[in-house]
């Protein structure tokens, strides 16, 4: 049956992912809530503008009042909750915001989401569901274990970004357990791919070595990530949102722990063939990686299990990191005009 998909966040890196994704494979409508920051880009989204299936709300999730309006005018069945301050350092330098947007905002949605769903009947109302998107990052440090990150980790946030998702998550939870909200939570490991804001890790290194400057590593760079093709999880979540039972969460991953160094150094050495360093003074990309100084309160190893959402739904990644990271090099030396423009309007 055809759904109406309100998608929050849909201009961002994994939600524009998720809008291309179910505009161009299903019959589905999305509309997408996005007020545009620095990590929103339209211009993520030009092959599904024109679509008559896609519409687009510029607004703030913290706006309580127009995102009511949204509510009334398009009557959705699924709800995805994207929309996020996301980046790990920003919020140690300004927190301000991840308060407001992730804390705030989420507790808006929440609350405009059961006072439309409270109105619903028979099975608009069994069938709607509100996907709250979360991160591994809620799980805090597993430091030097072999231990992976299962449903039943307890929380223990470590930056002001994670304490912040960790804090919509608890409040997601709460809204199904008292008010019997159809929530589903999801917490995903690190994500790459196309369309990625060049300040995060892969993004920033492609492109700061295909233009000769330092490609920075925190620390020693022995953090443990693992890692997820942004198109297995979109996948994953348009699953969870049709199949699963409200009331869950899920852990999405990619079996792919690496370290951060080791990111980097299998990218520039995919990068030496793909688009050897003639133009520069060196002799391979690696030369240009630089230690500084690490993050403070920067955690050393996450590592999810995902086995309930493969028993229960039968979801897996298809891309390996091997597959996925030559894809993701090769999309960002296809689109370095992409770049340049979303890098442009944020200055
Ligand atoms: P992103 O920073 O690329 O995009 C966030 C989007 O939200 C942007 O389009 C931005 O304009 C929008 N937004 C921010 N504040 C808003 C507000 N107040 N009102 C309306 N829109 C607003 O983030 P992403 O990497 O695509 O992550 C999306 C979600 O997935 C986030 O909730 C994040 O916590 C979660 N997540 C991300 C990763 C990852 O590796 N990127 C991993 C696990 C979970």
């Amino acid at each position: 049956m055809t759904k109406k998909i309100l998608i929050t966040g849909g201009a961002g890196f994994i939600g524009s992912a998720l809008v291309r994704h179910i505009i161009e494979t299903t019959d589905h409508y999305v509309m997408n809530v996005d007020n545009l920051t620095y990590a929103g880009n339209l211009d993520s989204l030009t092959s599904v503008e024109n679509n008559p299936k896609y519409y687009f709300e510029k607004i703030d999730i913290c706006d309580q009042n127009n995102i009511n309006k949204i509510f009334n005018k398009y009557n959705p069945d699924i709800i995805f909750h994207l929309a996020a301050e996301s980046h790990v350092d920003r919020s140690i330098s300004a927190p301000n915001k991840f308060i407001q947007t992730n804390i705030i905002g989420t507790y808006n949605l929440l609350e405009e989401a059961r006072s439309f769903w409270s109105n619903l009947k028979n099975n608009k109302k069994d069938s709607f569901r509100f996907i709250h998107i979360s991160t591994d990052e809620v799980y805090g440090d597993l430091g030097n274990t072999n231990e992976l990150f299962t449903e039943e980790s307890p929380y223990a946030p470590s930056s002001p970004y994670s304490a912040s998702k960790a804090s919509s998550d608890h409040l997601a939870r709460a809204w199904h357990r008292t008010f019997n909200l159809p929530v589903l939570i999801t917490n995903c490991s690190n994500n790459y791919g196309p369309y990625q804001f060049p300040e995060k890790l892969i993004p920033l290194v492609i492109l700061n070595a295909i233009n000769g400057k330092k490609i920075p590593v925190y620390g020693d760079g022995h953090q443990i990530r693992d890692w997820l093709y942004v198109g297995d999880h979109v996948k994953a979540l348009l699953k969870i949102a049709l199949e699963a039972k409200s009331g869950q969460s899920y852990n999405i991953g990619g079996r792919n722990e690496l370290k951060n160094i080791d990111v980097i150094n299998t990218i520039c050495s995919i990068l030496n063939e793909l688009k050897p360093p003639n133009h520069l003074p060196i002799n391979k990309y690696e030369e240009l990686i630089t230690h500084v100084d690490d993050r403070i309160g920067h955690d050393l190893r996450y590592a999810i299990d995902f086995t309930k959402l493969e028993n229960d739904l039968g979801w897996k990644p298809n891309e390996n990191f091997g597959t996925g990271i030559k894809k993701t090099i090769q999309w960002y030396l296809n689109n370095l005009e992409w770049c340049k423009i979303v890098v442009k309007n944020n200055q």
